[in-house]
Formats: C-alpha cells, sequence, structure tokens
C-alpha cells in the first residue's frame, strides 16, 4: 500500500551577497533588469572565487540552505497524482492502492 508523503527532493546551499541587486539601473522584472542580474551575479562569484583563492576581501557574505519539497507517493517516489483504477484509489505512478488512513497531507 501505498500514500501520499511530502519529502525532500532537493537541497542547495545558496551564497547571497547582500544588496548586490539593490542599485539595479533598469526597472525591476524588465528583459534588462534580469539581464543586468545576470551579469551582476556572474561577476560577484567571479570575485568571490578570487576571495576564496587569496582571502583579501572581507564584505558580509550569508548563506543558506534552500530545500525543494514536493508531494509524492511512498512507494516509487514520483509527484503524487491520484487515479482510480478497477474503482480503487491507486497511486497514478505505480498503480500501487492508496492507504487512505496514511495520507496525510
Ligand atoms: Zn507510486
Amino acid at each position: 500500500m501505498s500514500h501520499k508523503t511530502k519529502r525532500t527532493t532537493g537541497v542547495r546551499i545558496v551564497c547571497s551577497p547582500n544588496r548586490l541587486f539593490s542599485y539595479a539601473p533598469h526597472q525591476w522584472g524588465t528583459k534588462q533588469y534580469w539581464d543586468w542580474c545576470e551579469r551582476q551575479a556572474a561577476e560577484w562569484c567571479a570575485e568571490f572565487h578570487a576571495f576564496m583563492r587569496d582571502h583579501r576581501s572581507r564584505d558580509p557574505v550569508s548563506m543558506d540552505v534552500e530545500r525543494d519539497t514536493e508531494t509524492v507517493c511512498s512507494k516509487c517516489g514520483e509527484r503524487w497524482e491520484e487515479d482510480i483504477i478497477e474503482g480503487t484509489l491507486c497511486c497514478a505512478s505505480c498503480g500501487d492502492p492508496v492507504d487512505v488512513k496514511e495520507t496525510t497531507t
């Protein structure tokens, strides 16, 4: 028997410099804005790698863990989707019958 369950499906460490995008010379959300942000981020990463190499910079840096969660089937691990097969509620991916008592989310 399978059931719907919430599970971590991705983990990243994200390093964010403070106020990197605060002074964008373009209106937020425009193509020019995002192009500028991409260039700023690439430049900052290059500088950060140089810092890691030579330890000259003392700029404040925050690091965070970002996590993806997804509702998945407890048996096959695929994204949760229900189907009714021959009158029985099943996982649409693996076809295993759903244990309704175990399904909490
Ligand atoms: Zn399944």
